[in-house]
């Protein structure tokens, strides 16, 4: 783990850097438009944000594993 100066955006996959922590950024804001809503609930911490993306980060690392493997 790294240290950041500003958090990240709150969509998974997304590293554009944002003000406040659980807040998409505008790039995404734009593209997704209205089907970017807000949760019913508080916004995720970091902490919370980076326990659900950890999943998708493991599946991230062994695709490029695979791939370099087939170069
Ligand atoms: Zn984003």
């Amino acid at each position: 783990m790294t240290l950041a100066l500003f958090p990240s955006c709150v969509l998974p996959g997304c590293t554009t850097p944002v003000v406040h922590v659980g807040e998409p950024c505008e790039g995404c804001r734009e593209v997704f438009g209205p089907m970017l809503q807000s949760a019913a609930g508080p916004a995720l911490t970091d902490e919370q944000i980076t326990y659900r993306d950890s999943t998708t980060r493991s599946a991230y690392q062994v695709q490029r594993w695979i791939r370099e493997d087939l170069r």
